[in-house]
């Protein structure tokens, strides 16, 4: 037995329980049709939600700043790696959310998983809903704070733990405001009130909800109107805005303290500017083609309907990401199969992804899907135990 035997038991024994994944490869840009295993097939997996990645405007610009300025960027944005791009897409980005500035990472994930470190520390408390991202998760455990998880979106549960925990130097709250998995909201409102009340920091994640929801497509925050002081605010440049990078937002101080400490920013090297330009191209989409939107968030609500009409149960989802919750992974992935012989392309969603026994059908809607697409989709699935 060689040291590293141990892997192919590990993986057997995951193939066993359902749960091993395959690695798909769709051909061709991200569109609602894409070509999958040698055939078309309807694309419901993507977070392309405002249908921008394969948008002309926005390989244009990625082009020509990647003539401009070249490939990679060398280092850090700390040492020589920020272009004017960067700096033009942080002060977009600033202008966009309505806050003094805005510092741009490689990834969302990087961003979450650096930012939470630079704020606690040994000694501090961090409230984390149960279902936040993973990569919220690793910023908990990288932290080296003292982490109490809510039930997922329970106020009064959030409110008890920051009333037992007294002792910490500093507090922070940290939730999604659009689950990625449920597609249900946090109560944001509530959120903050208690927040204000305990003087913690409120860490919101808008990665599925940036360029989606509220007037501007600022995010949850937004459309339900919140204020508060102690706000720093995280989106994401790799879903609604088809590019890629993840961005942090706030006061000019927060942003300056992150630059200097988030060690995902100072360590990893910026993003290449054809992607700065690209999210640049996206943001001047996002403000001036508001309908992409809206009728998104429409037609997200018509979906569900018919769905629910159908049967079948989409949880508490209030968004474009729509849930079809399953339970086994057996029987998410024997559904998830039989719709891929029909041509859609809904991934099964199963543990480590989703609590065991809470597998699903995750369904992302983009504006780009027709009603036809949709229309036949709610065909091929027909009622609930018809299947
Ligand atoms: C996708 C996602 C991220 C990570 O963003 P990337 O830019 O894809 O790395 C962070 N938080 C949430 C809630 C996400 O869904």
């Amino acid at each position: 037995m060689h040291p590293l035997a141990w892997l192919d038991d590990e993986l057997n024994a995951l193939d066993r329980r359902h749960l091993l994944r395959q690695l798909p490869v769709p051909l061709g840009r991200q569109q609602p049709v894409v070509q999958l295993d040698g055939r078309e097939i309807v694309n419901f997996a993507s977070n392309d939600y405002l249908g921008l990645a394969a948008d002309p405007r926005l390989q244009e610009a990625a082009a020509a700043a990647c003539f401009d300025s070249g490939v990679g960027r060398g280092a850090s944005p700390l040492v020589c790696g920020r272009s004017k791009y960067h700096e033009e897409l942080e002060r977009r980005l600033a202008e966009f959310e309505g806050v003094e500035a805005a510092l741009l990472f490689p990834s969302g994930f990087a961003a979450n998983s650096g930012i939470m470190p630079a704020l606690v520390d040994r000694g501090d408390s961090i409230y984390a809903d149960a279902k936040n991202h993973a990569s919220l998760i690793d910023g908990c455990r990288l932290s080296r704070a003292n982490v109490h998880v809510y039930s997922h979106g329970d106020v009064s549960d959030l409110e008890k733990l920051l009333s037992q925990n007294h002792d910490a130097r500093r507090r922070l709250i940290v939730t999604d405001t659009l689950f990625s998995m449920d597609g249900d909201l946090a109560p944001l409102a509530t959120i903050v009130e208690v927040a204000k009340r305990f003087n913690a920091m409120l860490l919101l994640d808008e990665a599925h909800a940036t360029g989606v929801f509220g007037a501007q497509g600022r995010g949850v925050a937004e459309a339900i109107g919140i204020e508060y002081e102690g706000l720093i605010r995280i989106g994401t440049l790799s879903k609604a805005l088809g590019a890629a990078g993840g961005f942090v937002c706030g006061s000019k101080s927060l942003i300056c303290w992150l630059a200097n400490r988030a060690r995902s920013y100072v360590f990893s090297t910026a993003q290449p500017a054809a992607i700065s330009a690209a999210a640049l191209a996206a943001l001047d989409i996002v403000e001036q083609e508001p309908q992409r939107r809206v009728k998104l968030l429409e037609t997200s609500a018509w979906l569900r309907n018919e769905l629910n009409a159908r049967g079948w149960n989409t949880g508490h989802s209030q968004s474009q990401i729509i849930p079809i919750l399953i339970g086994s992974p057996e029987r998410a992935v024997s559904l998830s199969e039989q719709l891929h012989q029909r041509g859609y392309w809904l991934p099964a969603i199963r543990p480590p992804s989703v609590p065991e026994g809470e597998s699903l059908l995750r369904l992302s809607l983009t504006a780009a899907h027709t009603s036809e697409m949709l229309n036949g989709l709610l065909s091929a699935l027909g009622r609930n135990g018809d299947f």
